[in-house]
């Protein structure tokens, strides 16, 4: 492969060809590949690792890679779960983590910049330090940069209060297929014609590389109440859940749990007797709005059934809320663990919910399976599953992933469920997505013909074939 000579020359001291910088980069935690990985089993690996210094490079590199017909996959922080970087010897991996930049926070309209390839949690530290947030937190955000969480059209778990990622992003910028480099967006709103920013989020990396983000950012609240309530039932703790989203209080965060799912989440902490679901939340601002909020959703909760529990549960939550430590475990010991999120109306929730729960249940290898709902919003939730299959000897785990999302999907979207929230598509979601969107799939072709003609960049992902 001459060019690879040809890309050394031109990029010098970015481009690595051993296999250990290749392996490192040529693919993210999508739980097969994980598994396959744990267990010493063969993946392929990326034609070349290209570690971009600055957007010049990532112009280079697209240019090159556009005359030589080579395919690009950008990678962040390498934590999608959906297959978003899968690499083999036919593409190379654009690494942006040295991307990490962080620019100037204007802390009067509270709008910071950062290069893509910092990750989350950096830049959540250095905003803290000046009483800052942007009050995204995704499980992932010590290990998600924001040009990943970005491609991806990720959400965080205090999405009621700050919003998704679509309601943080301000600019971008990015370089697109044919080398430019482009600015998108600025704040504040305005109407002037249709926008190109929201067309860009959720790209995962076929529209152009992202090299930096602006965000909207928020005071720190001086104040955050906790509280939890158990429910007879995952349908009663739902309708508890619409009500409080859609009074109008200083939600922050609010997820219910199923019982199997509280269970493992909250060991030693639940009632003995008459806990069928478990809805936690949190009232944010400042003092008297906090508490304030806290003991209309006290009511609330109460006069739809639920009954409050100690402060222990929202403690235990705040503490291990993004400890994944034992997926490891399970993947290495032959035991497939995955995750599949879904979202419905408020309306559609509770049949989507039992839909999936018992489609999952049917499949044979599956051992466990439990659910909780988060990410409320004026119009409904999502709804987030998580199962353990055993997988048979000589299974196949992807064809035991693939057969258990479709059962998954396939029911809830019967109830009216749309196929995925927060994770994106990647390589793993390609079939349910474009069942969904069948009508808007012709426009948004179009919007990738007119941005990368030659499919250029990460081929097999988000698109159908
Ligand atoms: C334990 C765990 C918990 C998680 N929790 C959450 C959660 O709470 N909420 C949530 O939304 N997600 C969550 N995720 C999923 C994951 O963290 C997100 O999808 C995240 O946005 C991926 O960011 P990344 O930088 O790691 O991207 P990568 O995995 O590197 O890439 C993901 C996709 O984005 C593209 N991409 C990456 N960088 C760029 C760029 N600069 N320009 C263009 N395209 C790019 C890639 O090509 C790929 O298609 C979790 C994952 C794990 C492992």
């Amino acid at each position: 492969m001459a060019w690879r000579e040809e890309l050394l020359r031109l990029l010098p001291g970015r481009v690595f060809l051993g296999e250990e910088a290749r392996a490192e980069v040529s693919g993210d935690l999508s739980p097969v590949r994980q598994m396959r990985k744990l267990r010493g089993a063969e993946l392929p690996l990326a034609a070349a690792a290209v570690r971009a210094q600055g957007p010049e490079d990532v112009q280079q590199l697209l240019r090159f890679a556009a005359a030589k017909s080579l395919k690009v996959i950008a990678r962040g922080g390498g934590s999608g779960v959906v297959g978003g970087v899968e690499a083999g010897p036919d593409a190379i991996v654009l690494d942006l983590r040295r991307l990490d930049a962080i620019g100037p926070v204007d802390r009067a309209s509270g709008v910071v910049q950062a290069q893509a390839g910092c990750l989350l949690g950096r830049l959540e530290e250095q905003l803290e330090a000046e009483g800052l947030t942007v009050g995204h937190y995704p499980q992932s955000i010590a290990v998600a940069s924001l040009g990943g969480l970005v491609a991806t059209r990720s959400s965080g778990q205090y999405s009621t209060r700050y919003g998704s990622i679509e309601q943080m992003v301000v600019a971008l910028e990015l370089v697109t297929p044919d080398g430019r480099l482009r600015h998108v967006g600025r704040p504040p709103r305005r109407a002037l014609g249709p926008e190109v920013l929201p067309l860009l989020l959720g790209g995962e990396g076929t529209l152009g590389v992202i090299t930096s983000v602006t965000l909207a950012a928020w005071p720190l609240p001086e104040a955050e109440e906790l509280r939890s309530y158990a429910f007879e039932d995952f349908t009663q703790g739902l309708e508890a859940m619409r009500r409080l989203t859609r009074a109008g209080l200083p939600l922050g965060v609010i997820r219910l749990y199923d019982r199997d799912d509280a269970l493992h989440g909250f060991p030693g902490l639940l009632p003995d007797a008459g806990l069928g679901a478990l809805l936690l939340l949190s009232c944010l601002g400042a003092r008297e709005v906090a508490e304030a909020g806290a003991a209309a959703a006290d009511r609330i909760s109460a006069a739809a059934g639920g009954r409050r529990l100690g402060d222990a549960i929202g403690r235990q939550w705040l503490a291990s809320r993004n400890d994944v430590t034992e997926w490891d475990r399970y993947l290495s010991s032959g035991i497939l663990v995955d995750t599949v999120e879904c979202g419905a109306t408020w309306t559609d929730l509770p049949s989507a919910y039992e839909a999936a729960i018992q489609a999952v249940r049917a499949v044979p290898e599956v051992v466990a399976v439990f659910g909780h709902a988060a990410h409320a919003e004026a119009t409904g939730a999502s709804l987030y599953f998580t199962f353990a299959a055993v997988p048979l000897p000589a299974g196949d785990a992807a064809e035991l992933q693939h057969r258990i999302w479709d059962a998954l999907l396939t029911a809830a979207a019967r109830e009216g469920a749309s196929v995925g929230h927060h994770h994106g598509v990647g390589r793993v979601r390609r079939a349910w997505t474009w069942r969904e969107r069948q009508e808007e799939l012709e426009l948004l072709l179009g919007l990738r013909a007119a941005l990368d003609p030659g499919r250029m960049l990460n081929p097999g992902a988000l698109w159908p074939d």
